[in-house]
């Protein structure tokens, strides 16, 4: 692949002295030696007594400059924690959580789950010792629901403010409420050098803490031309880096799970053919479903001679800090939600990332000497088909689950609630409407005693009542079990490239009559419909149409009743790949009469 230079992303360190060898040095260093040459170190003082003077701060500092580690270890020491009270740290993302949980408790010396843990969805790493707490951001706002004013917390992070997700902009909202009449609650947002003066305006003008980071300078390059196959091209720009340029470890940006199996496996593949005639290359994944043995590799330091490679989600944009990174390889895309009220249907595309992405991405490669990054894209795409920023998610996602938390809580004016950037109106009124249509909201809007029930669960509105009303129908333990199949993401059907004629006989053999719920769990009854009327089909003449929006949809061709045609069908949810399809679809009861 041919590359051209471009920019240099400007540093403010210039290269030191043999900068990827004094990494391996520092990799010797004790714990305290490291963390004490972390950016963050020498304003230790400085961060906490900002701290004791104001009640929000917003911190801003480089990725790796010790934000998601230090500061609540800083806290603690500064006495943030007597008594038991907690210091809580939000993250995005499960992994990231996880991972920065377990660093902690090393840097502590302690067990992971006692004085440090983690709080994920399905999974609680804590207990009554845990002080400091890190958990992603839809577990913080749960736990509203049964202490509305936080009260067990002294301190709240909201880190990785910058990504927006949904759960961290409703948090936003919450936090500046219970900030007022909780004045001895600290609150510290804290972000990547983005955005950060939207976040002082909108927390009445708090403080701005800058961490000023190390950057060394990056030297950026762009293709001549687009690539066709932007996987191939990372495959072949790995290699070239690998033979041409000194030591120092690669950063890919792949979109998702599937990209990045494949991009390993044509790795391994090429450099095996090559064999002993190139350096040892270890090629290592991370993604939010990989084991988390699998994960923590990806720390583990580089042995003399080899080169490591990284095939990474954005989860290493931002959230996790791989030390040793020299170079970058970024195709420029991402997958994003997106969802469209007037439809129902929300997507998950692959779509070409932000410059804020971009230039994120990039500074990956400068953290510890001055590094390469290569974009698999042209400089004019860069400057003319790119956005600026990322649109929050909260603007494009399914509301459903957000307004009946809220309405839970006795939030009923969502109009004016104090969001950060509003939701479309629409998007809102359809939430309004199925949360009405599942019977938790009366026509005055107002939650029922079904919908605070149907809150508690930390699910799709949809599958809450499907589980409450299994009540009614005794198949309370089938339901629970569909429900928790179908909330993994088809992370039970593994398809290792080299194995698919086994992987699909394997799945194929348990089919049943009835459909993928049926799959799922072996049993079917006609209750489980109770929660999904709205995701009703029907057939026509000229296929599948959604009786709710009259909508022509198609049944994914994974799914066990692809082949065979029903009157009615109800499907778990409809996605937009390359056509409008029906994931997880049952036939309905209805369809013998
Ligand atoms: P920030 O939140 O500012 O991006 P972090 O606190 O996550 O920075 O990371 C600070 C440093 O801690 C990193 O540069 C890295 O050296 C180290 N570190 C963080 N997580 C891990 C981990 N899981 N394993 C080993 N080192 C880690
Ligand atoms: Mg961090």
């Amino acid at each position: 692949i041919e590359f051209v230079s471009s920019v240099t992303m400007r540093g403010n360190v210039m290269q030191s002295e043999g900068g990827v060898l004094s990494e391996a040095e520092r990799r010797k260093q004790s714990l305290a030696a490291v963390r004490e040459s972390l950016p963050v170190f020498p304003f230790k003082k400085e961060l906490v007594q900002a701290v004791a003077q104001h009640q929000v701060l917003i911190v801003e500092g480089e990725t790796g400059s010790g934000k998601t580690t230090q500061i609540p270890q800083y806290l603690r020491e500064a006495g943030y924690t007597k008594g038991g009270i907690k210091i809580g740290c939000t993250q995005p993302r499960r992994v990231a959580a996880m991972s920065v949980a377990a660093r902690v408790a090393v840097e502590m010396a302690v067990k992971l789950g006692s004085e440090v843990g983690y709080s994920i969805r399905f999974e609680d790493c804590t207990s009554e010792r845990t002080v400091i707490k890190y958990m992603t951001d839809g577990m913080l706002l749960r736990e509203f629901l049964s202490e509305p004013d936080l009260a067990s917390y002294s301190v709240i992070v909201i880190d990785e403010a910058h990504e927006r997700t949904i759960h961290t902009d409703v948090l936003f909202g919450l936090i500046k409420d219970i900030a007022r009449f909780r004045p001895d609650l600290k609150v510290l947002v804290a972000s990547a050098t983005l955005d950060t003066t939207k976040f002082s305006l909108y927390f009445d003008d708090a403080p701005i803490f800058r961490i000023p980071g190390r950057r060394f300078p990056v030297d950026i390059y762009y293709t001549k031309a687009p690539e066709a196959d932007y996987l191939d091209a990372c495959v072949v720009s790995v290699l070239q880096i690998h033979v041409t340029q000194p030591r120092g470890d690669i950063l890919v940006f792949l979109t998702g799970q599937e990209e990045i199996e494949a991009c390993c496996e044509m790795l391994q593949e090429k450099s095996r053919r090559l064999g002993s005639k190139i350096a040892e290359l270890i090629i290592l994944p991370i993604y939010a479903n990989l084991p988390s043995d699998m994960q923590a590799k990806i720390f583990e330091p580089t042995p003399p001679g080899a080169r490591k490679v990284i095939i990474a989600t954005n989860i290493a944009e931002t959230s996790l800090t791989i030390d040793g990174i020299i170079y970058v390889i970024d195709p420029g895309f991402c997958k994003q939600k997106s969802y469209n009220a007037r439809t129902g249907m929300e997507s998950l595309i692959v779509t070409p990332c932000s410059k804020a992405s971009a230039n994120q991405r990039a500074g990956r490669a400068g953290r510890v000497a001055a590094g390469k990054c290569f974009r698999l894209y042209t400089a004019w795409a860069y400057k003319h088909e790119m956005e600026e920023t990322t649109v929050p998610e909260i603007q494009r996602t399914n509301l459903g689950n957000v307004v009946l938390l809220l309405k839970s809580l006795g939030i009923n004016d969502l109009i004016h609630f104090d969001f950060m950037d509003p939701p479309p109106h629409e998007t809102l009124v359809l939430a309004l409407e199925q949360l009405y249509a599942l019977g938790a909201l009366n026509h005055l809007g107002e939650l029922t005693k079904m919908g605070r029930r149907m809150a508690e669960f930390p699910l799709d509105p949809m599958l809450s009542k499907m589980i409450l009303a299994s009540e009614r129908y005794k198949c309370s333990e089938e339901i629970l079990t569909i429900t928790a199949m179908l909330s993994v993401n088809n992370a039970i059907f593994y398809r290792p490239k080299d194995k698919v004629v086994h992987a699909d006989n394997a799945r194929i053999n348990f089919f049943l009559p009835g459909g993928d719920h049926i799959v799922l769990l072996n049993i079917y009854n006609q209750a489980v419909t109770a929660g999904f009327f709205y995701h009703t089909a029907k057939l026509t003449r000229s296929g599948y149409r959604s009786v709710k929006h009259q909508q022509t949809v198609h049944i994914h061709p994974n799914s066990s009743l692809f082949e065979e045609q029903h009157r009615y069908i109800i499907y778990h949810e409809l996605v937009f790949t390359t056509k409008e399809y029906m994931r997880q679809v049952c036939t309905h009861g209805r369809d013998g009469m």
